[in-house]
């Protein structure tokens, strides 16, 4: 399988480092507002990607996605992610709740929809205030060893002792310095160098969330986090890095993921030189998505919802569609109109997957034709081609148009429908898009189709006739077709 690595800007083949586990770690959401559309199209990436190992690549994952229950302070936009105030303590402060309240409403919603998307379960959901331990020792060492420094209001990390920075997404220590539009905080060493820890003083007075450490009370920098726990939960091996891949969305890149390399390297310099990098052997990024051509803001309220979608009689299926049929490293631009074509395209899968599953195929399988073509292993290439799901779709529908007319012309075999139910059984292992309920034909409503074909044979029209109705009462339609019957739902 080729992947995109963002870290080297090419395409690499992946292979898991041990051979037999990928380990991947996702970026979670923090949990003081809503999850919006922009955050669920890279969460779909990475269950597209965690999908894609298992069911195509073969191989096992660990996959971790971490829930950012503390700190991340407001000004985030603008710097390193380390001024302004607590966000969580705010959201609590206006909605009157304890910070844990906050976090819980909100993971209970987000878990409610990483549902509803039809997300793969993680094997670890690590919450970020359950790791304060492993996140004050690591960040101990870093000052321990130089890397880090104490001032009145933290310890921060000093971006000149690591030399490396700026590796993955090109931002350069230099070029930082230059049109920098970050508030000069006296204490600091270099106005880039970023928060490991903030203390609970003066602008911070008011943090809800606060824990005892060597540096007094405080609570953690936006980064930190994710160092320290994926070493605590998938360990750390000399002279490798800790993780396979590491995802995010685009807007991860700089600064949360450069400073997350930043952190883990300088905890493990010996391993520097193996590939720049002691966090993540490969890093990607699901790009950015666009409203109506626009960027997601909240002035303009395009900051959509799974739920703004289902008010307006979307599935969030339909959404998973539509996320799936733009390439990940391509800008998907987000419309109601787009929306309502995915609806479109996936209800069509779904309907022929009805149609072939009903359809009895003549069993004389003395016809010849060469349908169907290699459709699994085009759509395993066009997979294992850096998940390329548009192309893969491409090739699902080509697949549908074809058989739909062997579907009509009587001309598909037993042998060609199982083919191409496994066909689409591999397509739906990745995509997921078929509803929760598939419409199952009760035993019942076949029985009796097979008794009104049986008559017809026996030219028992008016049994026939009299079945059909039955059918009809019970709220299915019956169609002809050579030697066999379709079933359809009214
Ligand atoms: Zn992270």
């Amino acid at each position: 399988m080729q992947l995109y690595n963002t870290l080297g800007r090419k395409k690499q083949e992946f292979t898991p480092m041990d051979n037999k586990t990928a380990k991947i770690y996702t970026c979670g959401p923090t949990v003081y507002l809503y999850a919006h559309i922009g955050n669920w199209a890279s969460f779909i990436f990475a269950d597209l990607l965690v999908r894609s190992l298992k069911k195509i690549g073969g191989w096992k994952v660990k996959w971790v996605t971490n829930i950012t229950d503390v700190g991340h302070l407001t000004e985030d936009d603008v710097g390193m992610g380390d001024t302004g105030e607590d966000k969580m303590s705010k959201t609590a402060r206006k909605e009157g709740r304890s910070p844990e309240e906050v976090a819980n409403f909100y993971i209970e919603d987000y878990l409610k929809d990483w549902k509803r998307l039809r997300l793969s379960e993680p094997d670890i959901r690590p919450k970020a205030t359950k790791y304060m331990k492993e996140i004050i020792a690591f960040v101990d060492k870093l000052v321990h060893t130089n890397y880090a420094y104490e001032t009145s209001d933290g310890v921060y990390f000093e971006l000149d002792k690591f030399q490396s920075y700026g590796t993955l997404s090109g931002n350069k220590l230099e070029n930082l310095q230059a049109g920098s539009r970050i508030k000069i905080n006296e204490d600091k060493k270099s106005p880039h160098d970023f928060a490991l820890w903030k203390k609970a003083i003066k602008q911070h007075a008011k943090a809800l969330q606060t824990w005892d450490s060597p540096w007094g009370k405080g609570f953690p920098g936006w980064h930190i986090e994710c160092s320290a726990m994926s070493e605590k939960i998938f360990g750390h091996q000399k002279n490798k890095p800790i993780l396979d891949i590491h995802t995010g969305g685009e807007d991860h890149i700089f600064p949360h993921h450069e400073c997350e390399i930043a952190q883990t390297g300088a905890r493990h310099p010996e391993t520097n030189d193996f590939c720049g990098n002691a966090l993540s052997k490969f890093w990607m990024h699901r790009k950015f998505i666009m409203v109506d051509e626009e960027k997601m803001s909240k002035s303009k309220g395009n900051f959509y919802r799974v739920e703004d979608l289902t008010n307006e009689g979307y599935d969030p299926l339909d959404f998973r569609y539509l996320v799936l049929s733009v390439h990940y490293r391509t800008q998907m631009n987000f419309t109601w109109k787009a929306l309502e074509g995915a609806r479109v395209a996936r209800l069509k899968i779904i309907d022929f997957w009805q149609r072939l599953n009903q359809f009895i195929p003549y069993q004389k399988d003395n016809m010849k034709n060469d349908f169907p073509r290699l459709q699994a292993e085009d759509f395993v290439e066009a997979i294992n081609d850096d998940l390329n799901t548009p192309k893969a779709l491409g090739i699902l529908h080509d697949t549908m148009r074809e058989a739909n007319i062997m579907i009509e012309k009587q001309l598909l075999t037993l042998e060609q429908q199982k083919q191409l139910q496994a066909f689409i059984g591999l397509f739906n292992s990745i995509f997921d898009i078929f509803p929760d309920q598939p419409e199952n034909i009760p035993v019942e409503i076949h029985k009796l189709a097979k008794e009104r074909l049986l008559a017809k044979q026996n030219r028992d029209y008016e049994q026939a006739d009299k079945l059909r109705n039955k059918i009809l009462d019970l709220g299915w339609e019956v169609r002809d077709v050579k030697d066999g019957y379709e079933l359809r739902k009214l």
